[in-house]
């Protein structure tokens, strides 16, 4: 998308003024970085993934998620942005929400000592982290994959949104994820990023259904979730959260939870603030 400055200045009366003045930031970007004026000739610009607006579920008090010990803060944690993260909350959020996760973790690790350490866990994850090795070599690299998971999931359930395309999605995930088991790992175990790839792969294919499933079953438009085929917000969706969790048989389940009540010091806060 090309921004056209001559259709600005028709729109903003005084633009240069204009854009110093309300775009401090994007302005002294390009001057700095491209060395581009924006007041006088044209920015290229283009979508990108901003934030992950789910996560980990955590307490909101103490950052320790539903497992006892784990503790989560930042874009991986989930709950506190809502349907869309404003900008410039997401660094407050890592100093606050940052603090409190260590300061809780400690507190944690002191009341509950060391823990065990499940010797038959550690030897199966070993396992399963060096097979990428055992493959045969010369198939499809970790990084194809990866590159296709990432084209199909900007495709089908990327901006804008349908039923159809996200149940596609879903359907790719099969296909992609028997890739994944197969692909090669080649060179060592020494600063090996295609090793790396191998390993996130899994991670990545798990949070592609988990966004996937969610989206198509929040049936409305909200924040960053935005559907050509439901385009307007639900009421009563604006009360429910979506968790998702993985039931005995290892498959994907998602369930509706009431938004949790806010506590009256916090809405006395939003109150005294409007
Ligand atoms: C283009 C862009 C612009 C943004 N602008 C703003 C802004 O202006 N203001 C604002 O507030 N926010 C902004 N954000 C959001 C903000 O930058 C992020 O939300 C924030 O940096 C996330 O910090 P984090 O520590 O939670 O996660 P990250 O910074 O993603 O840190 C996670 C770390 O974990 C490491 N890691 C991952 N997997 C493993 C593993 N298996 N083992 C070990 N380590 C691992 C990663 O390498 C990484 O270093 C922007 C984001 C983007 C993409």
């Amino acid at each position: 998308v090309y921004l056209d400055i001559a259709w600005i200045r028709e729109k903003i009366k005084d633009s240069e003024a204009h854009i110093k003045r309300k775009l401090p930031s994007m302005y002294h970007q390009f001057k700095e970085l491209a060395g581009i004026d924006i007041t006088q000739e044209a920015m290229e610009v283009g979508p990108t993934t901003h934030y992950v607006m789910g996560g980990i579920r955590v307490d909101g008090d103490t950052q320790m998620s539903t497992a006892p010990g784990l503790f989560a803060a930042g874009e991986c944690a989930g709950g506190l942005h809502g349907a869309n993260r404003l900008g410039g909350n997401s660094l407050s959020d890592l100093v606050v929400f940052g603090k409190r996760a260590g300061e809780h973790a400690a507190v944690f690790a002191k009341e509950h000592g060391q823990g065990t350490i499940n010797q038959e866990q550690v030897d199966r994850e070993v396992r399963r982290a060096l097979e990428p090795f055992e493959r045969e070599q010369g198939q499809e690299t970790s990084y194809q994959v990866q590159h296709d998971l990432q084209k199909m999931m900007q495709e089908k359930v990327g901006i804008v949104r349908t039923h159809k395309e996200m149940a596609q999605a879903i359907e790719a995930l099969d296909g992609l994820r028997s890739r994944a088991m197969t692909c090669s790992s080649p060179g060592n175990r020494e600063f090996n990023p295609g090793w790396h790839t191998a390993l996130d792969l899994g991670n990545l294919m798990t949070i592609a259904e988990a966004i996937s499933r969610s989206a198509i079953e929040r049936t409305e438009s909200r924040g960053a979730h935005f559907r050509e085929d439901k385009p307007d917000k639900d009421p009563d969706w604006g009360g429910v959260n979506l968790i998702v969790k993985k039931d005995e048989s290892g498959s994907m389940q998602i369930r509706r939870e009431p938004v949790p009540e806010m506590r009256d010091e916090l809405k006395q806060i939003i109150e005294e603030n409007k």
